[in-house]
């Protein structure tokens, strides 16, 4: 593949990103035969392109592309998101199926990769023009997915309110009540903590970070964190966060960031969750609510949090790809970042990525290193819990809350420790001092585990 002007240029960054964290270790020259998966997974099994047309509350027929990318089943049905935004294109889906095949690979269970979605807006429109987008898309994806087949989720721009009008469409065109999504409604087939999943194992996944890092010593208590991003995954990753006694230094949207220098509150929090469903900006937000008006909450129009926190020791972006650039990185470095873990997926350019694995690798000792992970890693709660929702729809019965969360703490635990092992196992690094790799543990713990899948199966030979 060229990396001079790709044609698809977020999936050549996130194939790039794979291959040189397997080039940049000894598992090819252990294992050579792993070099032949490349080429071979780098294809999606299938890709689905339709036509998805509407009429809009004007009275006007609308068309949009609609798209979903079977990337890989060797481990199981494909699994992942649908993302209704403007910027969706082959290039976006291709990427985000691309790392959903090594996510949910992580996640301990039997799940493929699969990513799909809609180029459109949805801001600013009424439920009911919604319910038709969605009803509209579905009449086309049914035919192509099932509880054993393909079992698509939200992303960014679908959340419960789309999730249970694609399901009531899938219903009625395929005439069958099944699991065939998830974040379904809790009463309804969904599964409790499924909203929660994605931040929540975000952050245990990075207190699992602090705690091998300061060996147990320190926790989220009295940490200035800045998060970005104002959806689902920044929400819950800020009310995480909060309860444990951190303090949430920023969030944001596409149209600029909040700041607060005594932590943004839970109350406030909730508040933006209501308001974001109705497509509300944070700035109209802190305008009009009451939680916002006795406090001091700074907003920046068009700013993204990174280089306007003050002091950081965790950056959490939840926003969306490449949502921290080289020049962001050395200012988060330089504004004292200890840990860096995505809620986004691809959050980090490889400029920033290289700044973050540049301050990790050349430490002189661990407290003076900064630890980055990538989505792949810390934020599969969403799809694990989504897994869980799909056992759960099996046996036809629902888990409590505690059940649901324990479960989840204890597979992100298990997913930073596959990272560390297979870090420390295929590392060429001879900087004893500092970190293990966690991109590289990632990307090396989930390849293997595919490629093994693909070998068994006959997928390489
Ligand atoms: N869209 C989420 C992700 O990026 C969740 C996918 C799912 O639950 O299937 O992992």
């Amino acid at each position: 593949m060229s990396s001079s002007q790709p044609i698809e240029p977020e999936f050549q960054q996130a194939y790039d990103e794979i291959v040189s964290s397997l080039t940049d270790s000894t598992l090819f020259e252990k294992q050579p035969k792993y070099k032949k998966v490349l080429p071979v997974v780098s294809v999606p099994e299938r890709v689905i392109q339709f036509r998805v047309t509407w009429e809009n509350d004007k009275g006007e027929q609308e068309v949009a592309p609609g798209f979903r990318v079977q990337y890989n089943s060797a481990k199981g049905p494909y699994k992942g998101g649908l993302r209704f935004h403007p910027s969706v294109n082959l290039s976006i889906l291709k990427f985000l199926g691309f790392e959903q095949i090594f996510k949910n690979a992580l996640t301990g269970l039997d799940m493929g990769g699969a990513k799909g979605g809609l180029a459109v807006d949805l801001k600013g429109r009424s439920d009911n023009e919604i319910r038709r987008i969605c009803n509209s898309f579905m009449r086309e994806l049914s035919r192509h997915i099932g509880q054993d087949t393909d079992v698509p989720a939200g992303d960014i721009g679908v959340g419960g309110r789309e999730i249970g009008y694609l399901f009531g469409a899938y219903r009625s065109y395929r005439n069958s009540w099944e699991g065939v999504l998830t974040g379904k409604g809790l009463n309804w087939g969904g599964s409790l903590i499924r909203p929660e999943a994605t931040g929540y194992g975000l952050v245990y996944y990075t207190q699992a970070m602090i705690d091998y890092a300061t060996k147990g010593k320190e926790s989220f208590a009295g940490k200035r964190v800045a998060i970005s991003g104002s959806g689902n995954v920044a929400q819950y990753a800020a009310l995480k966060v909060i309860e444990l006694g951190g303090i949430v230094v920023s969030l944001s949207d596409s149209k600029g960031a909040i700041f607060s220098e005594t932590g943004i509150t839970a109350d406030q929090v909730t508040a933006i969750a209501e308001a974001k469903i109705n497509f509300k900006s944070l700035q109209q937000i802190v305008a009009e609510y009451s939680v916002f008006t006795e406090d001091k909450i700074k907003y920046i129009d068009g700013a993204r949090p990174w280089v306007h926190a003050g002091k950081v020791d965790i950056a959490l972006p939840c926003a969306t790809q490449n949502e921290i650039s080289g020049d962001e990185a050395k200012a988060l470095v330089a504004a004292g970042v200890k840990f860096v873990a995505e809620g986004s997926n691809m959050g980090s350019t490889p400029e920033a990525i290289r700044v973050f694995e540049t301050a990790r690798s050349t430490a002189s000792s661990v407290p003076s290193a900064v630890w980055y992970v990538g989505g792949k890693a810390s934020n599969l709660g969403g799809v694990l819990v989504s897994g869980l929702e799909m056992a759960q729809n099996s046996q036809r019965v629902s888990w409590t809350r505690e059940t649901v969360d324990k479960e989840l703490k204890k597979r992100m635990i298990n997913c930073f420790n596959d990272c560390i092992e297979a870090a420390e196992t295929y590392s060429k690094e001879s900087n004893t001092s500092t970190l293990p790799s966690l991109v590289k543990g990632a990307n090396l713990a989930s390849f293997i585990k595919v490629a093994d899948a693909m070998f068994d199966q006959g997928d390489v030979f």
